[in-house]
Protein backbone atom coordinates (compact mmCIF):
# COMPACT_ATOMS: atom_id res chain seq x y z
CA UNK A 1 0.00 0.00 0.00
CA UNK A 2 1.78 3.17 -1.02
CA UNK A 3 -0.03 6.51 0.06
CA UNK A 4 2.44 9.09 -1.23
CA UNK A 5 1.38 10.70 -5.11
CA UNK A 6 3.88 10.56 -8.21
CA UNK A 7 5.37 13.61 -8.81
CA UNK A 8 3.01 13.88 -11.65
CA UNK A 9 0.27 13.82 -9.45
CA UNK A 10 1.94 16.31 -7.54
CA UNK A 11 2.04 18.50 -10.64
CA UNK A 12 -1.81 17.83 -11.44
CA UNK A 13 -2.42 19.25 -8.32
CA UNK A 14 -0.01 21.99 -8.33
CA UNK A 15 -1.70 23.38 -11.82
CA UNK A 16 -5.13 23.08 -10.34
CA UNK A 17 -3.80 25.20 -7.74
CA UNK A 18 -2.76 27.48 -9.83
CA UNK A 19 -5.90 28.13 -11.84
CA UNK A 20 -8.32 28.16 -8.76
CA UNK A 21 -6.08 30.96 -7.28
CA UNK A 22 -6.12 32.73 -10.90
CA UNK A 23 -10.07 33.11 -9.47
CA UNK A 24 -9.76 33.18 -6.06
CA UNK A 25 -13.13 34.04 -3.79
CA UNK A 26 -14.05 37.25 -5.20
CA UNK A 27 -14.81 36.03 -8.40
CA UNK A 28 -17.30 33.22 -6.80
CA UNK A 29 -18.96 35.82 -5.20
CA UNK A 30 -19.70 37.95 -7.89
CA UNK A 31 -21.02 35.14 -9.79
CA UNK A 32 -22.80 33.41 -7.11
CA UNK A 33 -24.28 36.64 -6.21
CA UNK A 34 -25.72 36.78 -10.03
CA UNK A 35 -26.52 33.49 -10.36
CA UNK A 36 -24.36 33.03 -13.43
CA UNK A 37 -22.25 30.02 -14.75
CA UNK A 38 -18.49 30.14 -14.33
CA UNK A 39 -17.70 30.51 -18.09
CA UNK A 40 -14.37 31.86 -17.63
CA UNK A 41 -13.43 29.37 -15.13
CA UNK A 42 -14.52 26.53 -16.96
CA UNK A 43 -12.64 27.58 -19.99
CA UNK A 44 -9.33 27.92 -17.97
CA UNK A 45 -9.63 24.44 -16.39
CA UNK A 46 -10.51 23.22 -19.78
CA UNK A 47 -7.66 24.84 -21.54
CA UNK A 48 -5.10 23.16 -18.83
CA UNK A 49 -6.05 20.00 -19.59
CA UNK A 50 -7.83 19.37 -16.54
CA UNK A 51 -11.19 18.44 -17.40
CA UNK A 52 -10.01 15.76 -19.73
CA UNK A 53 -7.32 14.23 -17.17
CA UNK A 54 -9.27 10.96 -16.90
CA UNK A 55 -10.77 10.72 -20.62
CA UNK A 56 -8.92 8.78 -23.20
CA UNK A 57 -5.85 10.03 -25.17
CA UNK A 58 -7.25 9.27 -28.36
CA UNK A 59 -10.07 11.96 -27.94
CA UNK A 60 -7.87 14.32 -26.56
CA UNK A 61 -7.71 13.17 -22.70
CA UNK A 62 -5.24 12.83 -20.74
CA UNK A 63 -5.87 8.66 -19.96
CA UNK A 64 -5.19 9.00 -16.50
CA UNK A 65 -8.00 8.37 -13.92
CA UNK A 66 -10.40 9.21 -10.80
CA UNK A 67 -7.44 10.09 -8.42
CA UNK A 68 -6.19 12.98 -10.48
CA UNK A 69 -9.66 13.87 -10.81
CA UNK A 70 -9.83 14.18 -7.63
CA UNK A 71 -6.95 16.36 -6.67
CA UNK A 72 -7.83 18.52 -9.24
CA UNK A 73 -11.28 18.87 -7.88
CA UNK A 74 -9.72 19.26 -4.46
CA UNK A 75 -6.99 22.20 -5.62
CA UNK A 76 -9.82 24.29 -7.15
CA UNK A 77 -12.35 24.13 -4.22
CA UNK A 78 -9.60 24.92 -1.84
CA UNK A 79 -8.99 27.79 -4.29
CA UNK A 80 -12.00 29.85 -4.09
CA UNK A 81 -14.92 27.50 -5.91
CA UNK A 82 -15.80 26.04 -2.79
CA UNK A 83 -18.27 22.13 -2.80
CA UNK A 84 -19.63 23.00 -6.18
CA UNK A 85 -16.86 22.70 -8.15
CA UNK A 86 -17.73 18.95 -7.33
CA UNK A 87 -20.70 19.61 -9.36
CA UNK A 88 -18.80 20.93 -12.03
CA UNK A 89 -16.71 17.48 -12.56
CA UNK A 90 -19.78 15.52 -12.10
CA UNK A 91 -22.16 17.34 -14.80
CA UNK A 92 -18.99 17.58 -17.76
CA UNK A 93 -16.13 14.93 -17.70
CA UNK A 94 -18.11 12.56 -15.54
CA UNK A 95 -21.91 12.61 -16.89
CA UNK A 96 -20.84 13.61 -20.01
CA UNK A 97 -17.29 11.69 -20.22
CA UNK A 98 -17.08 8.86 -18.74
CA UNK A 99 -20.73 8.00 -19.36
CA UNK A 100 -19.49 8.33 -23.15
CA UNK A 101 -16.56 6.84 -22.69
CA UNK A 102 -17.67 3.49 -20.89
CA UNK A 103 -21.08 3.35 -22.34
CA UNK A 104 -21.14 5.50 -25.45
CA UNK A 105 -21.01 4.88 -29.10
CA UNK A 106 -18.02 5.38 -31.26
CA UNK A 107 -19.80 8.39 -33.10
CA UNK A 108 -20.36 9.97 -29.90
CA UNK A 109 -16.80 9.14 -28.88
CA UNK A 110 -15.71 10.88 -31.46
CA UNK A 111 -18.30 13.82 -32.03
CA UNK A 112 -18.63 14.58 -28.28
CA UNK A 113 -15.65 13.65 -26.01
CA UNK A 114 -12.90 16.02 -27.48
CA UNK A 115 -15.92 18.86 -27.70
CA UNK A 116 -16.71 18.17 -23.56
CA UNK A 117 -12.53 17.55 -22.74
CA UNK A 118 -12.05 21.29 -24.44
CA UNK A 119 -14.88 22.75 -23.01
CA UNK A 120 -17.02 23.78 -26.20
CA UNK A 121 -20.07 21.63 -24.83
CA UNK A 122 -21.25 21.35 -21.00
CA UNK A 123 -23.23 18.23 -20.27
CA UNK A 124 -26.28 17.32 -17.37
CA UNK A 125 -27.77 14.37 -16.11
CA UNK A 126 -31.28 14.16 -15.71
CA UNK A 127 -32.22 11.06 -13.17
CA UNK A 128 -34.29 12.79 -10.52
CA UNK A 129 -38.27 13.29 -10.32
CA UNK A 130 -40.37 15.11 -8.33
CA UNK A 131 -41.55 11.34 -6.88
CA UNK A 132 -38.93 9.60 -7.78
CA UNK A 133 -35.61 11.14 -5.89
CA UNK A 134 -33.88 8.71 -3.55
CA UNK A 135 -36.08 5.96 -4.61
CA UNK A 136 -34.47 6.83 -7.98
CA UNK A 137 -36.52 3.56 -9.91
CA UNK A 138 -40.05 4.86 -9.14
CA UNK A 139 -39.23 7.53 -12.17
CA UNK A 140 -41.68 7.42 -14.69
CA UNK A 141 -40.16 9.12 -17.59
CA UNK A 142 -40.70 6.72 -20.74
CA UNK A 143 -39.32 6.13 -24.31
CA UNK A 144 -41.88 4.82 -26.78
CA UNK A 145 -40.39 3.39 -29.15
CA UNK A 146 -40.86 5.22 -32.70
CA UNK A 147 -39.68 4.95 -36.03
CA UNK A 148 -35.84 4.15 -35.84
CA UNK A 149 -35.75 5.77 -32.32
CA UNK A 150 -38.25 7.16 -29.38
CA UNK A 151 -40.39 9.60 -27.79
CA UNK A 152 -39.68 11.20 -24.54
CA UNK A 153 -42.51 11.73 -22.23
CA UNK A 154 -41.60 12.77 -18.44
CA UNK A 155 -40.89 15.61 -16.03
CA UNK A 156 -37.81 15.59 -14.04
CA UNK A 157 -35.94 18.13 -10.52
CA UNK A 158 -33.30 19.57 -9.76
CA UNK A 159 -31.20 19.10 -12.82
CA UNK A 160 -28.18 20.95 -12.42
CA UNK A 161 -26.38 22.39 -15.17
CA UNK A 162 -29.06 21.97 -17.61
CA UNK A 163 -29.37 26.02 -18.59
CA UNK A 164 -25.50 26.35 -19.47
CA UNK A 165 -25.52 22.78 -20.93
CA UNK A 166 -25.94 21.31 -24.88
CA UNK A 167 -26.38 17.67 -24.30
CA UNK A 168 -28.56 16.24 -21.00
CA UNK A 169 -27.87 12.15 -20.35
CA UNK A 170 -31.66 11.04 -19.65
CA UNK A 171 -32.61 8.33 -17.87
CA UNK A 172 -35.69 6.93 -18.38
CA UNK A 173 -37.80 3.79 -18.70
CA UNK A 174 -38.09 1.67 -21.52
CA UNK A 175 -40.27 -1.17 -20.56
CA UNK A 176 -42.87 -0.84 -18.25
CA UNK A 177 -42.13 -2.03 -14.61
CA UNK A 178 -45.09 -4.67 -14.96
CA UNK A 179 -43.43 -5.91 -17.78
CA UNK A 180 -39.88 -6.68 -15.95
CA UNK A 181 -38.73 -8.99 -13.56
CA UNK A 182 -37.06 -6.46 -11.25
CA UNK A 183 -37.59 -3.00 -11.32
CA UNK A 184 -33.61 -2.46 -12.12
CA UNK A 185 -34.56 -3.58 -15.52
CA UNK A 186 -36.54 -1.53 -18.49
CA UNK A 187 -34.31 1.09 -17.84
CA UNK A 188 -31.87 3.40 -20.28
CA UNK A 189 -29.99 6.42 -20.84
CA UNK A 190 -30.55 8.70 -23.53
CA UNK A 191 -28.25 11.42 -24.58
CA UNK A 192 -30.12 14.65 -25.91
CA UNK A 193 -30.20 17.61 -26.81
CA UNK A 194 -31.26 20.25 -23.99
CA UNK A 195 -32.70 22.70 -27.27
CA UNK A 196 -34.88 20.33 -28.55
CA UNK A 197 -38.92 20.28 -29.81
CA UNK A 198 -40.37 19.70 -26.82
CA UNK A 199 -37.98 19.99 -23.79
CA UNK A 200 -38.62 22.38 -21.47
CA UNK A 201 -36.78 23.97 -18.38
CA UNK A 202 -37.01 26.60 -15.39
CA UNK A 203 -34.79 26.92 -12.86
CA UNK A 204 -35.51 26.69 -9.00
CA UNK A 205 -34.18 29.19 -6.66
CA UNK A 206 -32.64 27.77 -4.08
CA UNK A 207 -30.29 28.10 -1.16
CA UNK A 208 -26.66 28.12 -2.77
CA UNK A 209 -24.75 26.63 -5.19
CA UNK A 210 -25.60 29.21 -7.35
CA UNK A 211 -23.37 29.50 -10.10
CA UNK A 212 -24.88 25.95 -11.33
CA UNK A 213 -28.61 26.59 -11.68
CA UNK A 214 -30.72 23.62 -11.25
CA UNK A 215 -33.68 23.01 -13.32
CA UNK A 216 -37.28 21.83 -13.84
CA UNK A 217 -36.73 19.37 -16.93
CA UNK A 218 -40.07 18.84 -19.43
CA UNK A 219 -40.39 16.33 -22.06
CA UNK A 220 -43.45 16.48 -24.11
CA UNK A 221 -42.94 14.38 -27.44
CA UNK A 222 -39.47 14.94 -27.46
CA UNK A 223 -37.87 13.00 -30.58
CA UNK A 224 -34.93 10.75 -29.52
CA UNK A 225 -32.87 8.96 -32.08
CA UNK A 226 -31.82 5.67 -32.54
CA UNK A 227 -28.17 6.55 -31.98
CA UNK A 228 -28.50 8.52 -29.04
CA UNK A 229 -28.60 5.22 -27.14
CA UNK A 230 -25.68 5.34 -24.00
CA UNK A 231 -25.03 1.64 -23.55
CA UNK A 232 -27.51 -1.11 -23.43
CA UNK A 233 -31.59 -0.48 -24.13
CA UNK A 234 -32.94 -1.55 -20.69
CA UNK A 235 -29.87 -2.41 -19.08
CA UNK A 236 -28.96 1.57 -18.41
CA UNK A 237 -29.28 1.10 -14.54
CA UNK A 238 -26.36 -1.15 -14.45
CA UNK A 239 -24.39 1.08 -16.50
CA UNK A 240 -25.14 4.16 -14.58
CA UNK A 241 -24.28 2.61 -10.82
CA UNK A 242 -20.77 2.34 -12.67
CA UNK A 243 -20.91 5.96 -13.25
CA UNK A 244 -22.94 7.53 -10.39
CA UNK A 245 -20.39 6.49 -8.02
CA UNK A 246 -17.68 8.29 -9.48
CA UNK A 247 -19.93 11.31 -8.83
CA UNK A 248 -19.42 10.81 -5.25
CA UNK A 249 -15.45 11.06 -5.98
CA UNK A 250 -15.81 14.16 -7.05
CA UNK A 251 -18.27 15.24 -4.54
CA UNK A 252 -16.30 14.29 -1.57
CA UNK A 253 -13.20 15.87 -3.58
CA UNK A 254 -15.28 19.54 -3.50
CA UNK A 255 -16.16 18.87 0.01
CA UNK A 256 -12.38 18.05 1.66
CA UNK A 257 -11.45 21.12 -0.85
CA UNK A 258 -14.10 24.01 0.60
CA UNK A 259 -13.65 22.48 4.33
CA UNK A 260 -9.74 23.32 3.76
CA UNK A 261 -10.71 26.76 2.47
CA UNK A 262 -13.65 27.95 5.23
CA UNK A 263 -10.82 27.04 8.25
CA UNK A 264 -7.84 29.20 6.51
CA UNK A 265 -10.30 32.14 6.11
CA UNK A 266 -11.88 31.31 9.76
CA UNK A 267 -8.78 30.49 11.49
CA UNK A 268 -6.85 33.50 9.98
CA UNK A 269 -9.21 35.69 11.23
CA UNK A 270 -9.34 34.15 15.06
CA UNK A 271 -5.59 34.76 14.86
CA UNK A 272 -6.05 38.50 14.65
CA UNK A 273 -9.42 38.77 16.37
CA UNK A 274 -8.99 39.50 20.40
CA UNK A 275 -12.49 40.29 22.31
CA UNK A 276 -11.70 41.04 25.78
CA UNK A 277 -8.07 41.70 26.17
CA UNK A 278 -5.18 41.14 24.60
CA UNK A 279 -5.47 37.51 23.43
CA UNK A 280 -6.23 36.60 20.11
CA UNK A 281 -9.26 33.82 20.03
CA UNK A 282 -7.35 31.90 18.30
CA UNK A 283 -6.11 30.59 21.55
CA UNK A 284 -9.49 29.60 23.09
CA UNK A 285 -9.65 25.90 23.84
CA UNK A 286 -13.56 25.41 22.80
CA UNK A 287 -12.34 27.17 19.34
CA UNK A 288 -9.40 25.13 18.52
CA UNK A 289 -11.24 22.05 19.38
CA UNK A 290 -14.21 21.47 17.13
CA UNK A 291 -11.31 22.78 14.14
CA UNK A 292 -9.05 19.73 14.76
CA UNK A 293 -12.00 17.42 15.34
CA UNK A 294 -13.18 18.54 11.70
CA UNK A 295 -9.53 18.32 10.21
CA UNK A 296 -9.13 14.81 11.60
CA UNK A 297 -12.73 13.45 9.87
CA UNK A 298 -11.85 15.30 6.91
CA UNK A 299 -8.51 14.26 6.47
CA UNK A 300 -9.80 10.29 6.90
CA UNK A 301 -12.84 11.29 3.80
CA UNK A 302 -9.80 12.07 1.76
CA UNK A 303 -7.78 8.92 2.41
CA UNK A 304 -11.08 7.02 1.86
CA UNK A 305 -11.63 9.04 -1.29
CA UNK A 306 -8.11 8.22 -2.56
CA UNK A 307 -9.05 4.49 -2.21
CA UNK A 308 -12.41 4.65 -4.06
CA UNK A 309 -10.48 6.81 -6.40
CA UNK A 310 -7.51 3.86 -7.63
CA UNK A 311 -9.66 1.09 -6.71
CA UNK A 312 -11.84 2.58 -10.01
CA UNK A 313 -9.17 3.24 -11.42
CA UNK A 314 -7.97 -0.47 -11.17
CA UNK A 315 -11.57 -1.84 -12.49
CA UNK A 316 -12.22 -3.05 -8.72
CA UNK A 317 -15.30 -2.46 -6.68
CA UNK A 318 -15.37 0.80 -5.16
CA UNK A 319 -18.77 1.52 -3.91
CA UNK A 320 -18.16 1.14 -0.55
CA UNK A 321 -15.41 3.43 -0.43
CA UNK A 322 -17.32 6.09 -2.04
CA UNK A 323 -20.11 6.29 -0.16
CA UNK A 324 -18.05 6.25 3.27
CA UNK A 325 -15.90 8.84 1.75
CA UNK A 326 -19.06 10.87 0.63
CA UNK A 327 -20.90 10.32 4.20
CA UNK A 328 -17.58 11.51 6.37
CA UNK A 329 -16.97 14.36 3.88
CA UNK A 330 -20.53 15.79 3.66
CA UNK A 331 -20.77 15.73 7.48
CA UNK A 332 -17.28 17.02 8.87
CA UNK A 333 -17.72 19.71 5.84
CA UNK A 334 -21.09 21.16 7.50
CA UNK A 335 -20.39 20.70 10.87
CA UNK A 336 -16.72 22.18 10.12
CA UNK A 337 -18.00 24.70 8.15
CA UNK A 338 -20.62 25.56 10.60
CA UNK A 339 -17.91 26.03 13.43
CA UNK A 340 -16.06 28.65 11.00
CA UNK A 341 -18.95 30.85 10.96
CA UNK A 342 -19.32 30.56 14.64
CA UNK A 343 -15.82 31.19 14.79
CA UNK A 344 -15.92 34.17 13.02
CA UNK A 345 -19.35 35.81 14.82
CA UNK A 346 -21.09 38.50 12.70
CA UNK A 347 -18.44 38.36 10.31
CA UNK A 348 -18.75 34.62 8.81
CA UNK A 349 -22.27 35.83 8.33
CA UNK A 350 -20.93 39.05 6.22
CA UNK A 351 -20.83 38.22 1.78
CA UNK A 352 -17.26 40.04 1.90
CA UNK A 353 -15.75 36.97 4.07
CA UNK A 354 -17.24 34.60 1.81
CA UNK A 355 -17.95 31.42 4.39
CA UNK A 356 -21.63 31.75 3.74
CA UNK A 357 -21.21 30.99 0.82
CA UNK A 358 -19.14 27.92 1.42
CA UNK A 359 -21.82 26.75 4.17
CA UNK A 360 -24.56 27.09 2.03
CA UNK A 361 -23.33 25.14 -1.04
CA UNK A 362 -21.76 22.65 1.76
CA UNK A 363 -25.06 21.85 3.56
CA UNK A 364 -26.62 20.69 -0.28
CA UNK A 365 -24.02 17.29 0.34
CA UNK A 366 -25.79 15.60 3.50
CA UNK A 367 -28.65 14.74 0.65
CA UNK A 368 -27.65 15.17 -2.90
CA UNK A 369 -26.26 13.58 -4.71
CA UNK A 370 -27.13 10.63 -2.56
CA UNK A 371 -28.63 11.42 1.11
CA UNK A 372 -26.56 10.19 4.10
CA UNK A 373 -29.61 8.30 5.37
CA UNK A 374 -29.14 6.10 1.92
CA UNK A 375 -25.64 5.58 2.16
CA UNK A 376 -26.37 4.29 5.68
CA UNK A 377 -28.92 1.52 4.51
CA UNK A 378 -26.07 1.22 1.88
CA UNK A 379 -23.62 0.21 4.41
CA UNK A 380 -26.15 -1.72 6.71
CA UNK A 381 -26.98 -4.32 3.71
CA UNK A 382 -24.20 -4.52 1.76
CA UNK A 383 -21.66 -3.93 4.46
CA UNK A 384 -23.15 -5.71 7.52
CA UNK A 385 -25.11 -8.06 6.05
CA UNK A 386 -28.08 -6.45 7.55
CA UNK A 387 -32.09 -6.88 6.26
CA UNK A 388 -33.10 -4.04 4.10
CA UNK A 389 -35.04 -1.92 6.48
CA UNK A 390 -37.42 0.21 3.58
C1 LIG B 1 -29.32 21.63 -5.63
C2 LIG B 1 -29.62 20.24 -6.11
C3 LIG B 1 -28.99 19.77 -7.27
C4 LIG B 1 -29.32 18.50 -7.78
N1 LIG B 1 -28.81 18.11 -9.00
C5 LIG B 1 -29.30 16.99 -9.59
C6 LIG B 1 -28.94 16.66 -10.95
O1 LIG B 1 -28.16 17.35 -11.60
N2 LIG B 1 -29.51 15.55 -11.51
C7 LIG B 1 -30.39 14.76 -10.83
O2 LIG B 1 -30.86 13.78 -11.41
N3 LIG B 1 -30.74 15.03 -9.54
C8 LIG B 1 -30.22 16.14 -8.92
N4 LIG B 1 -30.59 16.45 -7.62
C9 LIG B 1 -31.53 15.58 -6.90
C10 LIG B 1 -30.89 14.85 -5.72
O3 LIG B 1 -30.13 13.77 -6.18
C11 LIG B 1 -32.02 14.45 -4.77
O4 LIG B 1 -32.48 15.63 -4.15
C12 LIG B 1 -31.59 13.44 -3.75
O5 LIG B 1 -31.35 12.20 -4.35
C13 LIG B 1 -32.66 13.25 -2.65
O6 LIG B 1 -33.92 13.02 -3.22
P1 LIG B 1 -35.18 13.90 -2.76
O7 LIG B 1 -34.79 15.33 -2.76
O8 LIG B 1 -36.33 13.50 -3.61
O9 LIG B 1 -35.43 13.48 -1.28
P2 LIG B 1 -36.38 12.26 -0.79
O10 LIG B 1 -36.04 11.04 -1.57
O11 LIG B 1 -37.78 12.73 -0.79
O12 LIG B 1 -35.89 12.06 0.70
C14 LIG B 1 -36.29 12.94 1.74
C15 LIG B 1 -35.63 12.50 3.03
O13 LIG B 1 -36.06 11.18 3.38
C16 LIG B 1 -34.93 10.36 3.62
N5 LIG B 1 -35.20 8.99 3.20
C17 LIG B 1 -35.77 8.60 2.03
N6 LIG B 1 -35.83 7.26 1.97
C18 LIG B 1 -35.28 6.79 3.11
C19 LIG B 1 -35.06 5.48 3.65
N7 LIG B 1 -35.39 4.40 2.98
N8 LIG B 1 -34.46 5.38 4.86
C20 LIG B 1 -34.11 6.49 5.56
N9 LIG B 1 -34.32 7.75 5.11
C21 LIG B 1 -34.88 7.90 3.90
C22 LIG B 1 -33.82 10.97 2.76
O14 LIG B 1 -32.54 10.58 3.24
C23 LIG B 1 -34.10 12.45 2.93
O15 LIG B 1 -33.50 12.92 4.10
C24 LIG B 1 -30.24 17.68 -7.07
C25 LIG B 1 -30.81 18.13 -5.88
C26 LIG B 1 -30.53 19.40 -5.42
C27 LIG B 1 -31.26 19.89 -4.17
Amino acid sequence: MDFLLTDEQKMIAETARKVGDRFGLDYWRKLDAENTFPREFWAAVCEAGLCGVALPEEYGGAGLGMLEMALIVEALSAGGGGSTIGQLFMINPIFGGVSIAKFGTPKMKKELLPKIISGEINCCMALTEPDAGSNSLEIKTFATGHGNGWRLNGRKIWITGAEAAQKMLVIARTTKVQEVKRRTEGLSMFLVDVERKGLTYSSIEKLGTNTLSSCNIFFEDVDVDGDELVGSLDGGWYELLDVLNTERIVTTAGLVGAAELAFRIAIDYAKERRVFGNRPIAEYQSLQFPFAQAFAEIECARLMNYKAASLFDRGLPYGTEANVGKLIASQAASSGIEHAMQTMGGMGYAKETHLERLWRDARLFRFAPISEQMILNFIAMQNLGLPRSY
